[in-house]
Parts: structure tokens; sequence; C-alpha cells
């Protein structure tokens, strides 16, 4: 069961009741209006506030389940229609008519208002079972053990993968391993399968890992590649099999992805709906299923909140004061930042012709309001990833998933400008590597691509979440790292350039190694963005000059 259910379930029956206390105001304005149009059917402010009232309260009513008030509202918002298109031919029984809607408004919310909202019919909750996400972080999460009775290939591969910023120990001794998984649990084990006098690794990962609430996941290596001994390791619960000698580059893009522990950034979605309430409660339903919103009841307020919230998506009411959905939906489309952001309508309007035309600005979809609220996360969830994904393609490389050219540049900018408000000091690191051409020509292009995907893992994994990391051209690298030392920088870049020095790469038969130079400069010490990135290549041509493999730092 879903921990935060009672407590939503609380703040939607909050929402009802709140909608309800509101509703006697909301009916003595409605009344006002309608006396107003008695006297002048042609006042179409008036007019048009009176069928925006009524087309809301049927799809705020139904969205409640208050299902008497939502007929009663439409019904209302029917005859509204006709005051709209034809001012001057509503008869005397039209006004009391309407007289009568409003009548009956009343009567239904006082019911709901005596007995308690909780008579309506209730939608479903939804209830999502999204897997639980390990909350373990630090060096806890990076942490591998290795047992393998050969002391040297352990050795070997734990120093690979320690350049990778995993933390590593290692057994030769499988009943060592045996305690210390129960000890400390790791993140991933990497076990060897034969051990002398018959022990097989199998089955005593098997034995431990019943002692274990869960497993821990499982890497196989072994000399043996037949299909005995894989099917023992899968039998085991192994993730992946590795034949020996072990490739550690190959090892660590599978290590990478069964300890990933970077939990999926939530969607953004921008709620805009004129009646607070019901911005609200599908607000509410958003974030049950762990997305993030905000807001927004006056359309006028659209572009600055765009601006700050950064949404993947916007939900988007049809019918608002002063701006209805449609207009708003292409004012929107009309600022280029914002072009390719999705835009869902919600509302409770029915009329096909009417959705089309809404459409037809480009919006992404039209979701009719009552709506489930599975439904409304779904089609929401489908198209803020879809965003999501794209805006990731778009701000990244392909080869090395890092931030492209152009997005570095851009977070460097405004890395700048917050080191600059916040008087804070930061560094920026350009990072080539050396006689990279020797090792395309030597060993071919796509040898040439396993160093540099090597180099941007080893940089992605080592520094703190809060550097930036990107690929700036062909083999070069740009670090932003924030409220650090020129000499503290200088260091960190430097210990990740003896790791990458220490990879061995494979190209057939043959090992080789590479290394990188880099250069290193600080804000404020160079003032602007230019400055900066022009002091970080000298330091980087000095580092070249010197010999290589080495770091600069930019003291001028
Ligand atoms: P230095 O130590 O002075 O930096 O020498 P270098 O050989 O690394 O520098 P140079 O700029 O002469 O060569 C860079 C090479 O990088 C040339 C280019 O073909 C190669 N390169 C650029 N992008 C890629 C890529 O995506 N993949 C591969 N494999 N090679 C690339
Ligand atoms: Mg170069
Ligand atoms: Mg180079």
């Amino acid at each position: 069961m879903n921990e935060q259910r009672p407590s939503l379930r609380s703040k939607i029956a909050q929402l009802r009741a709140k909608f309800i206390e509101q509703m006697p105001g909301r009916v003595d304005e409605a009344l006002q209006h309608l006396a107003q149009l008695r006297v002048d059917p042609n006042q179409t402010t008036t007019a048009a506030n009176l069928h925006r009232f009524l087309h809301s309260i049927k799809g705020t009513g139904n969205s409640f389940g208050f299902e008497e008030l939502g007929t009663i509202a439409a019904s209302g918002e029917h005859l509204a229609a006709r005051l709209l298109e034809m001012p001057a031919n509503v008869s005397v029984e039209f006004w009391d008519e309407l007289a009568e809607v409003l009548a009956r408004i009343v009567l239904s919310t006082e019911t709901l208002r005596q007995h308690g909202t909780s008579s309506a019919q209730e939608h479903d909750v939804p209830h999502f079972e999204l897997a639980s996400v390990d909350d373990s972080e630090g060096a806890g999460g990076r942490l591998i053990y290795i047992c393998d009775d050969d002391p040297l290939q352990v050795k070997q591969l734990a120093t690979q993968l320690q350049c990778f910023g995993y933390v590593t120990v290692t057994f030769t001794d499988p009943a060592e391993l045996g305690t210390a998984m129960v000890a400390k649990r790791p993140s991933l084990v990497i076990m060897d399968i034969i051990f002398p006098d018959g022990i097989s690794g199998t089955d005593v990962l098997t034995a431990i890992e019943r002692e274990m609430d869960h497993p821990v996941p499982a890497i196989f290596i072994s000399a043996r590649d037949d299909f005995e001994a894989r099917l023992s390791a899968i039998k085991a619960g192994g993730e992946a099999y590795f034949h020996k000698p072990v490739n550690a580059l190959d090892m660590v893009t599978t290590i990478d992805e069964l300890t990933a522990q970077k939990k999926p950034e939530p969607c953004r979605v921008l709620v805009v709906d004129d009646e607070p309430v019901i911005a609200a409660y599908h607000s509410l339903i958003l974030q049950e299923a762990h997305m993030i919103t905000y807001q927004v009841h006056k359309p006028e307020r659209v572009l600055e909140v765009l601006k700050e919230f950064r949404p993947d998506l916007v939900l988007m009411d049809m019918y608002m004061p002063g701006c209805n959905g449609r207009d708003l939906a292409k004012l929107v489309r009309q600022v280029p930042d914002y072009f390719g952001l999705p835009i869902v309508f919600l509302s409770s309007e029915t009329d096909k012709c009417k959705q089309f035309s809404a459409m037809r600005v480009g919006a992404e979809g039209f979701l009719t309001k009552p709506i489930q609220p599975d439904d409304l996360v779904a089609a929401v969830a489908i198209r803020a990833e879809r965003m999501r994904a794209l805006r990731m393609l778009m701000a990244r490389d392909s080869l090395t998933g890092l931030f492209n050219h152009s997005t570095t540049t851009q977070m460097l900018e405004n890395a700048i400008a917050n080191a600059g408000r916040q008087n804070e000091s930061l560094c920026f690191a350009m990072i080539d590597v050396d006689r990279f051409k020797v090792v395309n020509d030597t060993y071919g292009h796509p040898v040439g691509d396993q160093v540099l995907l090597a180099l941007a893992r080893v940089l992605q994994q080592r520094l703190r979440n809060s550097d930036i990391v990107g690929r700036y051209g062909g083999e070069e690298f740009a670090v932003i790292l924030r409220g650090i030392s020129l000499e503290a920088a200088t260091h960190i870049i430097d210990q990740l350039r003896e790791d990458f020095a220490k990879i061995r790469f494979h190209a057939g038969e043959v090992e080789f190694f590479c290394a990188f130079s880099a250069g290193v400069a600080a804000f404020p010490q160079c003032k602007g963005m230019k400055s900066l990135r022009e002091a970080a290549d000298r330091a980087l041509y000095q580092a070249k000059e010197g010999g290589r493999n080495r770091v600069v730092a930019n003291n001028e």
C-alpha cells in the first residue's frame, strides 16, 4: 500500500469541501450576472462570465464526483451558449430556465454540504507501484567485492575498477567473502567460478545470498566458457558473465548499468487552470505519481512561470478569464524557447470541433474532464518523458552521453553568473587526450572511440554531482568545478589524470595506455567566460609544451 494514500485522500476531501463552501458566493455572483443580462442581453463579457461559471462547475463537479451538480451545470452551460451565440433571440422563458438552473445548483450544493461530500461518487485514487529506489548514496553505492583465488588477477581487476572510481575490496577465500557480505553490503560482487578443492563459486554465492534480505547483483568471471558453467552462473543469479582474461573496460560498462543509482529526475508539469481547487486536484494526482507540479490560475502569469519553473509539459484548461487556452497555447508556442514544449488541454469541452480548433495551435493532446486519475497520469507521463528524452538528446553528445559543446558553454555561463551572485569561486578545466591521432592511426577509429568513452566515464564517475562535465570537441573535454579553489581543482584533475593513465586499453591482442593533458583556470581571478576559457586553454597549451600527461594551473 502506498503510504501517501491516506494523506492524498484527505487532501482531496479538503478540496471538495472547499469547492462546496465557495459555491454560495459564486452562485450569488452568477445571479447578479443574470440580473444584468435580463436588462441587457448584449453584455457579451457578462454573458461569457456566466457561461464560464457554468462550464467550470460542470467540469469541477464531475471531476470531484458530484454528478448531479455536474449535470445541472451542463444544462446551464448549454443555455448560456445560446445567449453567447444569439443574445437577441432569447425568450422570457429562457431567463426563467437559467434562474431555475442556478436555484438547482444551490439546492444540490446544500445537499452535498449537509450530507458531507464523501457521499459523492469518488474516483479511485491512483496507486502507483514505482520500483523502490535505493536511497544509499555515497561510497557505499560504489563498493565492489571481488573474489578470485588468483591474487594477481584480483589485484589487476581491482586496480582497473578503481580508476573508474569504484571502491574495491578483494578476497581470495570465499568464506571471507561471506562474512564481509553480511557485515557490509556491497553494491555488486564479482565472483570467480572455480576455486581450489572443488569449491564452486556459484554454490558459495547462492549460499551467501540466502542469508541476505535481498540479493546483491553478481557478475561471474571464469576461465571456463562452456554452456554448463554459464548456466550455473545464471542459476546462481548472475547478472553477467565474463570469460577470462577479463577486459576491465567492457566490465565497467556492465557494472555502471548494474550499480546505476541515479534516480530518474521527476517530470515537471505546469498546471494552468483558473479554478484553483481543480488545479490543486490535478496537481495532487500528478504529485502522487512522483511528478513536480506548479499551479497557475491567471493566464497572464504563464510566461514568467515558464521561465522559472522549466516544465516538461503544460496541462492547460480551455476556458479562463481574459484569455482562453487556445490563445494561450498559441502565445506560448510563439516564444522560440517553448516551440517544442508539449501542451495538453484538459477541459470539459466535449464539442469535437472546438477540441480540434484548440489542437490546431500545435497542442499534443486533448483530455476531457472528468478524467480518471490513472488516465491523467499516463497521458502526462508519456508526453513529458518523451520531451525529457528529446531534450536529453539535444543537450548531449551521442558518443559519450556527456553534455555537448553548446550545453556546456551555456552551463559555464550560468555557473559564472551564479558564482558571481553567491560570491563563490569556480574552476574551469580543459582536458585534451595526448597524441590521440596516433591512437586512431595505429589501432583504428573504433578503438579511439573506446578511449574517449573511458575518459568520459572516468570524469563522470569521479567528479561530484555538482560538477559539470562536457565533451567540448573531438578529444577535448571541459569540466566545471563549483565552489573550489584553483589549487584544489588542479589537484582533483591531476588525480583523474593519474587514474586515466593507468587504464589498460585493448586493440585485439595489443595492450596500450593513454594519457591526457589539462589546463585549469579560476573565477573570479578570470572575470568572465571568455577570459576563463582562454586562460584554461593557455594552461593546456603549456601542459602540452611541457611534455604532456600533466595538469597546469593558470596563475596569471
Ligand atoms: P596532442 O597531444 O597535441 O593533443 O595530439 P593529438 O593527436 O591528440 O591532437 P590532434 O588535434 O592532432 O588530433 C586529434 C584527433 O582526434 C584527430 C581526430 O581525428 C580525432 N578525433 C576527433 N574526434 C574523434 C572521435 O569522435 N573519435 C575518434 N576515434 N577520434 C576523434
Ligand atoms: Mg586536440
Ligand atoms: Mg589531443
